[in-house]
């Protein structure tokens, strides 16, 4: 019998199809929704969408139970019993909205820092963080510093771009891809689909991640390097590179700082600084006439060993001449690191090998002319075929902002980024640090009544822009842009309910937080911060923090500990840009935005985030919230979508502008700009012109065409910068000079590791642990079938994890007589778990791991409160301390990279004993059954369905009831 392949089957079934974006995790994939009177029959993907071609992975396709999860909220509610009780009331939305106006008009009319205004995962950080602006309070982030602000802030430093959203490989034309740190599906299907075209022309993947599951499986080589030390790694190859003279020296001296002069005057305030001409640009050796002239003189050959006397004292030498001093230190060849990055000195010889091979032998030409910056024109493009992409695994570590440099050092010694082959930059970006904005929030910047003084993230170039005050001190809730963490482009979020709750630097009155599952899943110390936002002033008797506002489209864990609940939608029901203002969906050879639309009406009284936040603005009176006469000035977020000018002719949509709808970037708003989206499919994409492509921070077609679309007012090329000069600033004022100096206890800490050139440091936590004690690394990856705590709710994909195993080493399984199934308690200086254990191989014998966010609270998220993700599925962060262990100093060190404030989740030290053979086969801590929790008075399901590693040896059995 024979069978029709039926591939195409979405024209013949007669449904109504609403094109929009899935929301199932970050990657922003268009979709197609079939729906049938009126409700949802499947998600497929849209073949004509840019970003996934069509592809749907499976977290994509389960979109429709998240639509219809017994989990979503129903009603808005205030809590009427104990925080954390679990004890709401449903309410309407008109108390709900006029109880947040209550608590948030005082506060703005006193105080506006009162309020922290944090959110999660969201991709409306456009709105939000201007909503935050316009409060007035310097006290918002996204989770950017939990997450990996690292890898976002050391690309903008070192290229102006980092991985992901910011840039991509060029996958048509690399030779070599090298993923660095990444879990098992980040950047989802636009990584699968790049690697399907990798494999499918035969080139080489290469992973370096303690753990091999995910992209990693299907490395052709794989590195299983020792947590917190690929720094180290990364600099070995770099040396191994310049010792054997494969560097693209010509890149070096066109694209980047490496032949900018640095004054050598030790104990000087200008020691370390970039010599500058009048006009304050830096200057080179120019090799013809031996003098100093500025880097932007046209077709002056610039030296990159040499050196000038500086007038007032010292010498100037190149950049590439302390890298040379720098990096060719004995202290980084291959034999010299192997013991401690747990890799032969013969592999890591035979990776940079491998890199330069790839980069100078097989190097690709693409024949287009182009002119740079400085008028100089070029008859062609120059690759060097090495792509790289790099995420949470190299940077959620103390030295992980410097390890991210570092990478992206290694990148340009290659030559390879903005260079066919290479890694490429997605507009808006190249973006340097200086195109940014700089943080608001200092005293002078924030008043009663008032909008903040500047946008409340950005970045800094040295102590003369952080967020302190007079004396130096914090003025953030978080304490970024502090001493503590001068570079925190993202902000603190896991610091904030513990400064709180301590009232340091200050106490606030409101917590507003978004999509945020902070008692559980994304906090450190889960059970400390349960406790703490239950914590009472044993005077008053009122919560530390008095009261909190949250919003979500789940029953998290998270809502038991709020009195407000503002009940989101799910993703298919509300408007959302996705904006050039914030993370687009652009390409390397295009740009592009999207929105979501409601392709289906909510059957719950909810209402989208992004919508009631607006109201609450209104309500407020916010400034560009209101019109004159005191009205709304937007009736919800789509509104604001399309008529909210940044400035004029820039809107959070850059398709389809003008009255005639056919302006692109700039352009005067246009009232059908959402109907001729989803008449598009819900995106706009344009091409970028061919001469533009590539070298975008160097090419003057690039920097017309950005300036045309609306990225900059005026061209910003630049160079990369090895170098850093703001670190070196902050060093300078460790070492005393300057009038912002960091306190004395801080003051060793910014000399060693604010180091201009990318250097490695052992990770804190370990360096302050007797290792014998503590001989392993314990770390998460999320998991290839769900996006954090929102897949680990949905019933199709608890069938693919039901609960989450410890992996551990065959060698370290044999060390402890352990099987699959088995038990084991792991120990760290902070806490203790009981967790079920799965032997692989594949994983470095000197960490564990496991997934993400699948351990659930009992009675959370509506499931049963016999669910495996209760029951046996558990969180690592129970483990993890926001603060390091005790140094005897008096001081407790934020558990945070020092530069950047990032969490450094991945530091995690920990020990394993097998557990008692009477000891139950259950997950330890337990806490408190959670009630229902969804405003409807009762649940309308639970969900009972899950997988469960079972003692059978790595099989998997169902577990339904
Ligand atoms: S990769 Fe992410 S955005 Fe794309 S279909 Fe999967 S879940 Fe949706």
């Amino acid at each position: 019998m024979s069978v029709e392949p039926q591939l195409d089957t979405s024209p013949k079934v007669g449904d109504e199809i609403r094109k929009t974006t899935c929301y199932m995790c970050a990657c922003r994939c268009g979709i197609n929704v079939h729906l049938r009177d009126g409700a949802i029959r499947y998600i497929e993907g849209n073949r004509d969408h840019p970003v996934n071609r069509g592809v749907l992975c499976a977290k994509g396709s389960a979109g429709i139970m998240q639509h219809y999860s017994p989990a979503r909220l129903r009603s808005p509610m205030k809590r009427v019993g104990p925080r954390g009780s679990g004890a709401f009331e449903a309410i309407s939305w008109d108390e709900a909205l006029e109880t947040a106006t209550d608590w948030l008009a005082p506060i703005r009319k006193t105080d506006p820092k009162k309020l922290a205004f944090f959110t999660g995962r969201d991709q409306s950080q456009a709105l939000t963080g201007w909503w935050a602006q316009q409060f007035g309070t310097p006290n918002f982030a996204a989770h950017g510093g939990f997450c990996s602000v690292n890898m976002a802030a050391g690309g903008i430093y070192t290229i102006g771009g980092a991985f992901w959203e910011f840039g991509s490989p060029d996958w048509d034309l690399t030779e070599m891809f090298v993923l660095f740190g990444v879990a098992e599906d980040h950047d989802s299907n636009p990584i699968k689909i790049g690697l399907g075209k990798l494999k499918g022309r035969g080139k080489r993947v290469v992973s370096v991640n303690p753990v091999q599951t995910g992209y990693a499986a299907i490395s052709d080589d794989w590195y299983g390097v020792t947590p917190g030390t690929d720094g180290l790694l990364i600099i070995s190859l770099i040396r191994e590179l310049m010792r054997s003279g494969k560097i693209d020296v010509d890149y070096l001296r066109r694209y980047t700082n490496a032949p900018w002069l640095v004054i050598r005057n030790p104990g000087a305030a200008n020691d370390g600084l970039f010599l500058r001409d009048g006009d304050g640009e830096p200057q080179v050796l120019d090799r013809t006439s031996g003098k100093a002239v500025s880097h932007k003189t046209k077709g002056v050959s610039v030296a990159l060993q040499g050196e000038v006397k500086v007038k007032g004292g010292g010498v100037a030498v190149p950049v590439f001449e302390i890298m040379t001093e720098t990096y060719m230190d004995d202290a980084y060849a291959p034999e010299a690191v192997t013991d401690t990055v747990g890799i032969s000195a013969e592999r890591i010889r035979r990776f940079a090998a491998d890199l330069a091979d790839a980069a100078f032998a097989k190097e690709v030409v693409v024949d287009q002319p182009w002119t740079d910056w400085k008028g100089e024109r070029h008859d062609k493009m120059i690759g060097r075929p090495v792509s790289m992409h790099a995420m949470r695994g190299i940077s959620a570590h103390s030295n992980g902002f410097q390890t991210c440099r570092a990478l992206h050092v290694l990148q340009l010694m290659l030559g390879s980024v903005e260079a066919p082959g290479g890694f490429r930059f997605k507009p808006p970006y190249p973006k340097p640090p200086h195109a940014h904005p700089k943080p608001a929030g200092r005293p002078d910047q924030v008043a009663a009544g008032k909008a903040l003084g500047g946008a409340p993230l950005g970045y800094v170039l040295g102590p003369e822009d952080l967020v302190v005050g007079p004396g130096g001190e914090p003025q953030r809730i978080d304490k970024a842009y502090s001493w503590d963490a001068p570079m925190s482009a993202h902000g603190l979020m896991h610091m904030v309910i513990s400064n709180a709750v301590a009232g340091d630097p200050y106490p606030v009155d409101v917590l507003f937080m978004y999509m945020a599952n902070m008692a559980w899943n994304s906090s450190m110390n889960t059970r400390g911060v349960m406790d703490m936002l239950t914590e009472t002033d044993s005077e008053t008797g009122e919560y530390k923090i008095p009261k909190i506002i949250y919003s979500d489209a789940y029953s998290s864990e998270m809502v038991a500990y709020a009195d407000l609940i503002l009940p989101d939608t799910t993703y298919l029901e509300r408007h959302d840009a996705i904006s050039l203002l914030d993370r687009p969906i652009c390409e390397a050879d295009g740009v592009a935005d999207a929105i979501r639309w409601p392709v289906i009406e909510p059957d719950r009284d909810v209402r989208g985030f992004q919508s009631v936040l607006l109201d609450l603005g209104a309500r407020l009176g916010l400034p560009g919230m209101v019109k004159e006469d005191g009205s709304p000035a937007y009736k919800d977020y789509g509104d604001y979508i399309v008529n909210h000018q940044r400035k004029p002719g820039i809107g959070p949509l850059a398709g389809f502008r003008g009255a005639n709808g056919k302006s692109e970037g700039r352009g005067d708003v246009n009232p059908g700009q959402l109907d001729a989206y989803i008449e598009n499919g819900s995106f706009w994409h344009t091409d970028i012109p061919a001469e533009a492509r590539y070298y975008k921070m160097a090419n003057q077609a690039y920097q017309d065409f950005a300036v045309d679309m609306g990225f900059y007012d005026s061209p910003q090329p630049y160079a990369f910068q090895i170098y850093s000069e703001t670190l070196q600033k902050f060093r300078l004022a460790a070492e005393g000079h300057g009038d912002n100096q960091p306190p004395e206890h801080l003051r060793e800490r910014v000399k060693t590791c604010f180091t201009p050139l990318p250097s490695w440091y052992a990770p804190f936590e370990g360096a302050s642990l007797d290792e014998a004690a503590f001989p392993l690394h314990a770390l998460t990856q999320r998991p290839m079938a769900m996006y954090h705590s929102w897949g680990s709710q949905n019933p199709w994909l608890r069938q693919i994890h039901g609960h989450n195993p410890m992996f551990v080493s065959k060698a370290l399984a044999r060390e402890h007589n352990l099987e699959d199934g088995d038990w084991i308690w792991v120990t760290s200086h902070h806490g203790k778990i009981r967790v079920p254990v799965a032997v692989m191989a594949g994983v470095n014998d000197k960490t564990i791991w496991t997934w993400n966010a699948i351990g659930k609270r009992k009675g959370a998220w509506q499931l049963d409160e016999d669910a495996p993700e209760a029951k046996k599925g558990f969180l690592l962060n129970h483990l993890i301390h926001e603060l390091l262990p005790p140094k005897g100093d008096g001081q407790r060190w934020s558990n945070s990279d020092p530069i950047t404030g990032q969490a450094a989740w991945f530091d995690l030290r920990v020990q394993i004993v097998k557990a008692g053979p009477d000891e139950p086969a259950e997950s330890a801590p337990q806490f408190a059954p959670l009630p229902r929790m969804n405003g409807a008075g009762k649940p309308d399901a639970t969900l009972r369905y899950g997988l469960q590693w079972t003692k059978t040896a790595g099989k998997k059995a169902g577990d339904s009831k």
